[in-house]
């Protein structure tokens, strides 16, 4: 016998609510029934795609064909519409950032826990595969003992769209793409973060971040460059990771980029060079018999996993993937974040 298919309404179907539902085509028993968004050219977008589109979000609560509500809207609604949802008897994916603060977070899961509810939030660069290759140097030390890491993404067209301009609507690069890159550093890296330092950018305008370095200190010494800029007219590599016996390189999304490996622990003495006004034996380069250039590796990632535990989460058959626990620390080292940039002080942390 077939088992029944997990009904999904979507709330707030502009861009991100649109990859929803690409995404969710094609994994069997998850059913995209409808979408609501207040915007009428979006709920007719939503017709042309055969969904139907709820006259009100109240409709799409009393519809008991939805199982899941998938919130998409800007990030200063995700509070009140999760909560909505959840004491109507709804299960809840959650676009990230999850919400503007702790406090918010905190109230958002004191109802999940109240009602029993899924409330799961969609960190979905988890399964980038820039970041699995990442983390399988660091797993299985290709390089050797990962201690120093810079992650990055640079673009130059200052912060699209409206609402992301806005602070009160949850605008800004920390919470848009800060998020991302922290919670991929948290899952990665054991150990509790003990200093943060952090200096935002406003290059252009004032109300939010347009990008920001954050620098972390974990308890055993590993360190961590997080950057996001948008006034960026030349990119610098996604990813800088440097292991006591190799370094690699990730330049962008096509995973162009290479790994160099020390070869040989022979510590040669080598020869001076001449280094513009100067001479060194420091920063002299290596020959190819103590050091070597690969390939990175590769990793197979599908982020449908992500919707496929939803089923599982929603049939009592696995815990979430994303684990509440896991957002609200990321949620707390950006706001530690925010102190460190408002006071000019590293921040202790945990
Ligand atoms: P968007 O502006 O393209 O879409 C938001 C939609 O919400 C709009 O169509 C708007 O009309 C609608 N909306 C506003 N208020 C509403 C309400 N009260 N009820 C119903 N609909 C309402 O924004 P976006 O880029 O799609 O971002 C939406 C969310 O998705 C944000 O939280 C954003 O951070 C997140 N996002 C996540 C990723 C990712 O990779 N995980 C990527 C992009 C955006």
């Amino acid at each position: 016998m077939s088992k029944k298919a997990i009904g999904v309404a979507i709330v707030g179907f502009g861009g991100m609510g649109n990859q929803h539902s690409e995404m969710m085509t094609g994994v069997p028993r998850l059913k995209l029934i409808g979408t609501f968004d207040i915007k009428e050219e979006r709920q007719v977008a939503a017709k042309g795609k055969g969904l139907k589109a709820y006259p009100s979000f109240e409709a799409v609560l009393a519809d008991p064909a939805i199982d899941v509500v998938l919130i998409a809207t800007p990030n200063d609604l995700h509070k009140d519409i999760a909560i909505q949802a959840m004491r109507a008897g709804k299960n809840v994916i959650c676009e990230k950032p999850v919400c503007l603060n702790s406090t918010e977070l905190a109230a958002i899961l004191a109802v999940a826990d109240e009602t029993g509810k899924m409330f799961q939030v969609h960190q979905n660069r988890r399964w980038d595969e820039d970041f699995l290759v990442v983390k399988k140097l660091f797993d299985e030390k290709l390089i050797g003992e990962v201690f120093h890491i810079e992650t990055r993404v640079q673009g130059s067209r200052g912060i699209p769209g409206d609402w992301r301009r806005l602070a009160h609507q949850g605008g800004g690069m920390m919470l848009d793409w800060g998020v991302h890159l922290l919670d991929r550093i948290c899952v990665m890296i054991p150990g509790k973060i003990t200093q943060v330092f952090c200096r935002l950018n406003f290059p252009t305008r004032e109300e939010v971040d347009e990008g920001f370095h954050v620098f972390l200190t974990f308890e055993h010494g590993k360190t961590v460059m997080v950057e996001v800029g948008t006034r960026n007219f030349l990119s610098l590599p996604l990813w800088y990771v440097s292991g006591t016996t190799g370094t690699a390189i990730i330049q962008d999304w096509s995973l162009s980029g290479k790994i160099m490996r020390l070869e040989s622990f022979d510590d040669m003495d080598a020869t001076p060079i001449v280094a513009g006004a100067g001479l060194t034996k420091t920063m002299a380069p290596r020959d190819d018999e103590t050091a070597t250039e690969g390939p990175l590796p590769r990793v197979q990632a599908d982020v449908r996993d992500f919707y496929r535990n939803v089923i599982d989460v929603v049939e009592g058959k696995a815990e979430p993937i994303i684990k509440n626990t896991e957002v609200m620390r990321v949620m707390k080292l950006m706001e530690a974040c925010f102190l460190s940039h408002k006071t000019g002080q590293v921040v202790r942390f945990e």
